[in-house]
């Protein structure tokens, strides 16, 4: 079975009425996917470390004429659990659901032998891509009980799945991102409304893999935008019956 079916394409209304928090919402993938959303009907929470990024993104969205977003500038390098369950809390207040989470921030790291790799690249690599994201879907949980059909997406990667030399601490962050998405799939199969999936976009033509590649025409690959159908399905009502699934944007 492929995701999205091969005719699908979200219409205009797709995410009407969903409120959908995307990280790392400021640049490549996440910018796209936050303006894909906004496109769609979503109202969408805009969370990154930079915060002139995430302002500049509410601008196009407004600008495009998509429901007014929010700003929730947030460092998942340095961020507490206690300041996590704090927004959380403040969400809350504002706002009686979410339907959907979309784990996309991470960083990259070292492209060098493992044996090389420092301690302090393997811990921040760790703590965006692998403890942020658990804390962040733990915290967040009571809001996405509250949607009648809630979406979790963890971005992978194809070294997540068959781990590559020279891809350290990153290719070791999205096997655990993996194993996050199964494990909590898992436990919520049958129980919840919610459903989790994880994505590996593919080669997409953004800052990171223009680091990661630096000798590739950056032109070789597509642009976010390109791609942006599979990330609206995930969180359309569409996709409700997929639920552990790890993913692929672009055919492998
Ligand atoms: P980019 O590096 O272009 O963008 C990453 C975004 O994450 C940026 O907005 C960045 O913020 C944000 N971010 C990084 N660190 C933090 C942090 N500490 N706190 C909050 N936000 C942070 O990456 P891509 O768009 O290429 O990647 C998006 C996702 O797709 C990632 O999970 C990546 O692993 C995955 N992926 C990408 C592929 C590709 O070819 N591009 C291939 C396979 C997977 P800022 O703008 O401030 O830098």
């Amino acid at each position: 079975m492929t995701y999205p079916p091969s005719d699908w394409m979200p219409s205009a209304t797709e995410l009407s009425g969903k409120r959908i928090m995307v990280t790392g919402a400021g640049d490549g993938i996440g910018r796209a996917a936050s303006l894909a959303y906004a496109n769609a009907g979503a109202e969408v929470l805009l969370l990154g470390r930079t915060e002139a990024k995430l302002d500049r993104v509410y601008d196009e969205i407004l600008a495009a004429g998509g429901p007014t977003p929010a700003v929730v500038p947030c460092n998942l390098a340095t961020v507490s659990y206690d300041s996590l369950c704090a927004l959380a809390q403040e969400l809350g207040s504002a706002f009686d659901h979410l339907d959907g989470l979309l784990h996309n921030a991470s960083l990259l790291g070292d492209r060098k032998p493992l044996t090389q790799t420092s301690a302090n690249t393997w811990h921040e690599v760790m703590q965006v891509n692998v403890n942020a994201a658990f804390m962040l879907t733990q915290v967040l949980m009571p809001l996405l009980e509250q949607a009648s059909s809630a979406s979790v997406v963890f971005t992978s990667s194809g070294v997540g799945r068959r781990g590559k030399a020279f891809w350290g601490a990153y290719a070791t962050s999205k096997f655990a991102t993996e194993g996050m998405m199964q494990v909590l799939s898992d436990e919520l199969a049958g129980i919840s409304a919610i459903r989790v999936n994880s994505l590996n976009p593919g080669p997409v033509n953004t800052a990171m893999r223009r680091t990661a590649y630096p000798a590739e025409p950056p032109e070789t690959n597509p642009t976010p935008e390109a791609l942006m159908p599979m990330w609206v399905y995930l969180m359309s009502d569409a996709s409700r019956e997929v639920h552990g699934q790890a993913l692929d944007a672009q055919p492998r």
